[in-house]
């Protein structure tokens, strides 16, 4: 248990819970917001249709059996502030409560039935170090106790990746993401994986994530898993 979730413990004891989003006092501390602001939380309504917005940002690269995200990300919203505490403020118990609540909505999506792993997006050792915890780990881990199927926080790992320095074009910066995502010894077995992050943006770091495992192993079936999509 690192110092900071000891500290956050013992301030439990003492201090009244508070909603994430507003601030105002909730009933306990397993409350991550007041009724009013879960109101204004809304679950994605597509997760199971078999083409959402998650698959058409992903469409045309990473090959996919399932893709989904449970909420938008908005500026603003009670989602950003979620994933705001949950990023920057210590909080790897709102990733793991939110994991678990999607997970009860994934395990009635048919075409994650079949699911062998759990592989969260690696955050560098010096990014973890700094905050603590992978956050995609912590939602990762509340999916598991969920769906009933095993997180492999090992399978990948990130590293640091500068190429040429000479041409340093939007092009070049996502090479370097391509390229700082390494499979780790302890890769999957084949099977059907479903990759875990906090936030979907353009999906490069999920189609990088996806494509080093299929590298490995061609029969492999990839699914994609985020907590929330930002909005464009
Ligand atoms: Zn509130």
């Amino acid at each position: 248990m690192s110092l900071t979730t000891y500290l956050r413990g013992l301030g439990q004891l003492f201090f009244p819970a508070l909603c994430l989003s507003c601030r105002r006092a909730v009933g306990g501390h397993d409350q991550l917001l007041c009724v009013a602001c879960e109101a204004e939380f809304p679950p994605r309504t597509d997760l199971s249709l078999p083409e959402n917005e998650v698959t058409d940002r992903l469409a045309g690269r990473l090959p996919l059996t399932f893709g989904g995200a449970a909420y938008t990300f908005r500026d603003g919203t009670v989602c950003q502030r979620l994933i705001h505490a949950l990023k920057y403020h210590h909080r790897p118990d709102v990733g793991h409560a939110l994991g678990h609540r999607f997970g009860h909505r994934l395990a009635d999506v048919p075409a994650l039935a079949d699911l062998t792993a759990l592989v969260p997006v690696p955050i560098h050792r010096r990014r973890r170090h700094e905050r603590g915890y992978n956050q995609a780990e912590a939602i990762a881990r509340g999916l598991s106790e969920a769906l009933g199927v095993p997180v492999r926080q090992h399978a990948l790992r990130r590293v640091d990746f500068r190429g040429s320095q000479t041409r340093r074009g939007k092009l070049e910066r996502l090479d370097n993401v391509r390229h700082s995502f390494k499979r780790s010894r302890e890769a999957v077995a084949g099977g059907h994986v479903l990759l875990i992050d906090d936030v979907l943006t353009t999906g490069a770091t999920l189609d990088f994530c996806g494509q080093v495992l299929l590298e490995a192993r061609p029969d492999l079936r990839v699914s994609v898993a985020t907590l929330a999509l930002a909005e464009r």
